[in-house]
């Protein structure tokens, strides 16, 4: 039996913020801490593996956009524009990242656990089905016995949690999914940038700065503006 850890992924990034400044000087904070089940929190292990599932279908999508990215004007020439060969090239590098980062952490597992070495699957598409399924069949063990299972979250985190939200980001971004966000137009409580955006099913908010990406519930968000707006009649009462 594994003894609960605080969960390590973005569910706490408010909470560790809040404790930093407490020890730090010494603010106090009523933000609750998410346990993990045993390391990550069902949450966390519910997102990652939503994410995970959906990465197949963006990879195609990554690719479609390359095509589409690239296909020169057929007629007209007003508004004619020289189309370099970037949009194809970036998608032939994220798909090479995300492609590659599964089949890494595929191998990973299989080396961890002592399975027998990663079947030969033919087609890059099929390679990163194959991927998907392994980890979707490994996941409870990744997120709790993994070496990095412990590791907070953040980009250049081994956590196989952060590693899947990672490329499942990149994807969206690049694919344009991400583009139904609701602003929420107050400042991260971390990065304090305008940049606090929710998804469309999404049940969290997210900061969207690459550096930051605090994720708060609407509680959490709901005592932040609270704050703000309690500090900024305090500035106006003094
Ligand atoms: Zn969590
Ligand atoms: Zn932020």
């Amino acid at each position: 039996m594994t003894t609960p850890t605080v969960c390590p992924g973005p569910c706490n990034n408010a909470w560790r913020l809040a404790e930093a400044k407490l020890a730090t000087d010494g603010t106090e904070h009523d933000i609750p801490v998410t346990w993990g089940k045993p390391v990550h929190c069902i949450g966390c292990v519910n997102r990652t593996r939503a994410k995970l599932a959906e990465l197949p279908e963006l990879i195609v999508a990554i690719g479609l956009e390359a095509l589409h990215g690239t296909a020169p004007k057929a007629t007209g020439t007003i508004g004619r524009i020289h189309i370099p060969a970037w949009p194809g090239q970036a998608s032939r590098l994220l798909t090479d990242h995300i492609v590659g980062g599964l089949l890494e952490l595929e191998d990973d597992i299989r080396e961890l656990r002592r399975l027998r070495h990663r079947p030969g699957r033919g087609t890059e598409a099929q390679n990163a089905v194959g991927a998907v399924t392994f980890l979707a069949a490994h996941l409870e063990w990744a997120l709790v016995e993994h070496p990095a299972a412990h590791e907070i979250h953040d980009r250049m985190s081994a956590n196989p949690a952060a590693q899947i939200t990672g490329w499942h980001r990149a994807a969206t971004r690049f694919t344009r999914r991400d583009a139904r966000l609701e602003h929420y137009r107050v400042p991260c409580p971390r990065c304090e940038l305008l940049t606090l955006y929710r998804g469309d099913a999404d049940d969290y908010i997210e900061c969207r700065n690459t550096n930051c990406q605090t994720l708060l519930t609407p509680a959490e968000y709901h005592d932040h503006t609270k704050r703000l707006a309690d500090q900024t009649r305090m500035a106006r009462a003094t």
